[in-house]
Formats: C-alpha cells, structure tokens, sequence
C-alpha cells in the first residue's frame, strides 16, 4: 500500500526503494536472474551523482525515492527498462509505486522554476510539494485528468484509429478533460469531437494513473445513443463499430484502454 508518511526518515533506511530513471527507463538490478528495484544501500555505491533525488512516501512500510541517473553507461548487473512493458514482470504494488516515481520525477525535472517570479524552487520536507523562497509560491504534483470510453451500439464496440497509434492499432475514445467541464461533460464532448456520434448511459468503470506525463486516466462505458460515425481525418484517421469475432489489432494487457475493450468482450 502507498502511503505519504512525511517527513522521510533522516537518515534514509539502506533498504529503502530507489526509483531510478535513464530518461524514460527505469534501472533495474540483476539479482540471481531476476530483475528487482535497487536500494539505498545499493546506489550509494554508482559512481554517478543522482539528479533530482527525492523522497516519495513509504510502500507497505518501505521507504521509497525516486531519481535521475545521468551516466551514458551504467555499472555492471544494472540494467535500464521501458516502464509500461514492466507491468507483467514487477508486482501490482512495485509497478504503482514506479509509476507514481516516474510521475513525481518528470513533475520535479519541469518545475524547478518559480511560476511567478522564475527563483529556484525549493522541495518542501513536510508534504512533496515546491516552494519558492522568494515569492511564497507553492507548487503540488501537477496531474491531468483524461476520460476513456467504452461505446457500445448493440453487440458492437466502437473503436478508433489515432494517428499516433502504431500500424493497424485501434483503441477505446480518450482525450482530456477541459477547464470548466465535469466528467461526464468532458465524455460527451470528446465522442462527439473524435467520431461525431451522441452517447448515453455513461457509467464510471474504473481508473488508471497514466504518468506518460502526467495524467490520471478515468474510465467509462457508454451506449450510443444517435449519428453516424463521422471523423477529422487529423487526430482520428478511422473509426468503426467492431463486433467480437471482427476485432482489429488492439492496445496489449496492462492499459485501461485494454480492459474496457476485455469488458466488452465479456459482457
Ligand atoms: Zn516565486
């Protein structure tokens, strides 16, 4: 279980957790054939310094940091991997935690400045949060909430292309939630933007952290309710209603786009 738990111990246990990324991977030590999260004890002895090392908060009592390593090569039996791919290979609970410390780093590397009046911020030991010594201004973990949707029309689902998806990929509607909208609003828009159609009965299904940079994915199911699929050609370059047995190539297990999809399929 995550849990804030501030003011970190002082000094950090040697078996606290360390998080720590070469741009987007996260490094992993080599521990009789098994890939698992360097501690404490275990970094104080790389040779390179760490950049924006920072506690996070405790996982199941565990005290847990998150860091940059800036070294072109890193020392033997350490090895760097992509994140998402890690959702089959580290438990629910030391995934979450990578995910949360990928978050908060990226959050930390783009707000080193002061919003307001540019002096270099300062990390708060009390909460995770910045603040300028300056001005007073405070800075909390930024996080962008974005909706996914399910559409069913009978015993289809609707599914759509987006020009950033691989060849032949096609995933559930998603997009972020504007200023001033509520959920179920930001839901109605984004279907009725990306394939043209009106939607009902939208039902919260569940939520995902998705720090690729900073959001909190919020799912939904919805029913159509009226149009024909209609779409930009720019963000959505196809779209179509797809039965069970007609299925394209669609997102691979660990996203909540890949669970809506596997829920339509059970129903
Ligand atoms: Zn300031």
């Amino acid at each position: 279980m995550i849990e804030l738990n501030f003011p970190a111990a002082n000094p950090a246990p040697s078996a606290a957790c360390c998080f720590l990324f070469q741009g987007d991977e996260l490094l992993l030590k080599e521990d009789s054939e098994q890939n698992i999260i360097p501690l404490m004890q275990d970094i104080k002895k790389l040779p390179s310094p760490l950049v924006h090392f920072q506690y996070i908060g405790t996982l199941n009592q565990t005290a847990c940091y998150t860091g940059s390593i800036e070294a072109p090569r890193l020392p033997a039996g350490y090895t760097p991997k992509k994140l998402r791919p890690l959702y089959s290979e580290l438990s629910e609970d030391l995934f979450g935690m990578a995910l949360r410390a990928y978050h908060l780093l990226t959050w930390l590397k783009n707000n080193q400045f002061c919003g307001c009046c540019g002096t270099k911020m300062a990390t708060l030991s009390e909460e995770l949060a910045q603040k300028c010594p300056s001005c007073g201004h405070i800075a909390y973990p930024k996080i962008s909430p974005a909706i996914i949707v399910a559409i069913t029309k009978e015993d289809k689902i609707l599914l759509a292309r987006s020009n950033r998806f691989p060849p032949g990929r096609y995933s559930v509607i998603a997009g972020f939630v504007e200023a001033g909208e509520n959920l179920e609003q930001g839901v109605i828009r984004e279907i009725k933007e990306e394939v043209g159609i009106q939607a009902k009965n939208i039902r919260y299904f569940s939520s995902q952290p998705w720090p690729y940079p900073d959001s909190l994915m919020i799912g939904f199911t919805a029913e159509w309710a009226g149009g024909e699929i209609t779409i930009d050609n720019k963000e959505i370059v196809a779209a179509d209603w797809f039965t069970a047995n007609t299925l394209p190539d669609i997102p691979g297990q660990g996203s909540l786009g890949r669970k809506l999809i596997d829920w339509y399929l059970k129903k």
